[in-house]
């Protein structure tokens, strides 16, 4: 009796194949500084930290090293639903005081992408090499996120490349570290740049589009949530926690650099939660854009251009209580932050 019950649990399993495969797919997180307040666009509070760590440990998350979720989107396996991992940028002092003593007795792995010219630089707002090597000794990932932290579209393809070996020589040097994951420094990156970083060596890259990750999604523009003052508050956490993805693929125009400041955004939804009709599109200045599905296709049109430099588009859909979400980071209008695109994305 008890082989039989352990037969049919295991007929059950094996059947029930497609369910497992939808849970290929995980939220990551991305937080920049903790309890600094003269810097709100990128810091947490520490009682948003404190509150959200509370969370996932009251709601038995299965907070990851994010590796193992890289790993599970690269061999497409089963990923247990509620799985996160925890990534942090740029290696703020407040990482080492606020984050990590709190992470480590929550028991959460986090991953912190450093980018290196400015640990050499010793500012006094982030980590030293010592406090990197005291992260790394307690089992903290430390992945890359460039060496000068540049707009990688205002540069030249030889000025990527060499960006992205000075860091790794920096990561040699103070770490013995080869990094194996990117994180783009402002989610900046067009389709050459991804191809830099995948050359370079590199398993997957992430930018800082919305959205969970999903097994047939761009392995080097992965998307994450931000979390920071303004988007710490818990409803927000709650519901980016318990995304899913909407599974855009063959997502156009596929360079993130765009020529056109009103593009036509087309993509595949794959294994779609439903019809798709109450499908939302919003555009970088929250607006809502003209969406239309048939079936599994889908036509975002921008009634107005998009402004000048880094453009968010998200796209959401409420199926049967589950939000269900998919987000893409565009570079418009040839400049960010007052630096032109190199000449080779104006081509
Ligand atoms: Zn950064």
């Amino acid at each position: 009796m008890r082989h039989l019950i352990k037969f049919l649990v295991l007929a059950i399993l094996l059947f029930a194949a497609p369910a497992w495969a939808e849970s290929t797919s995980a939220v990551v997180l991305m937080y920049h500084r903790f309890g600094e307040a003269k810097y709100p666009t990128t810091n947490t509070t520490l009682a948003q930290l404190d509150a959200h760590i509370a969370y996932l440990r009251q709601n038995t998350f299965n907070v990851v090293p994010l590796s193992d979720i890289v790993q599970a989107l690269k061999d497409r396996k089963p990923l247990t639903p509620k799985t996160i991992a925890i990534t942090i940028d740029d290696a703020y002092k407040s990482v080492f005081t606020e984050a990590f003593p709190r992470f480590k007795k929550a028991g959460f792995p986090f991953t912190v992408f450093v980018a290196t010219e400015a640990v050499d630089k010793k500012y006094t707002d982030i980590m030293t090499w010592d406090d990197l090597r005291t992260l790394k000794a307690a089992g903290v990932s430390l992945e890359g996120h460039s060496h000068a932290h540049p707009h990688a579209p205002a540069l030249s393809t030889d000025e990527v490349a060499q960006d992205l070996e000075t860091m790794k020589a920096r990561f040699k040097a103070e770490l013995n570290i080869a990094p194996a994951l990117y994180a783009h420094p402002y989610g900046e990156a067009g389709r050459a740049d991804l191809e830099i970083v995948r050359k370079a060596g590199f398993d997957a890259a992430f930018g800082q589009n919305s959205g969970p990750v999903y097994a047939e999604g761009d392995m080097f523009l992965l998307p994450r949530f931000a979390l920071n003052e303004h988007y710490g508050a818990m409803d927000r956490f709650q519901l980016v926690v318990n995304t899913k993805p909407l599974r855009a693929v063959d997502v156009q125009p596929s360079d993130p650099v765009l020529r056109d400041a009103k593009p036509v955004l087309t993509f595949t939804v794959h294994e779609p939660p439903g019809d798709l009709l109450g499908l939302s599109c919003f555009g970088p200045r929250g607006e809502r854009l003209n969406t239309s599905a048939n079936k599994v296709a889908v036509t975002v049109t921008p009634t107005t251009p998009f402004p000048t430099g880094r453009a968010r588009v998200n796209c959401t859909i409420k199926v049967q209580n589950q939000w269900y979400w998919f987000g893409q980071e565009f570079l418009a209008g040839g400049m960010t932050e007052g630096v032109r695109v190199h000449p080779r994305y104006l081509k």
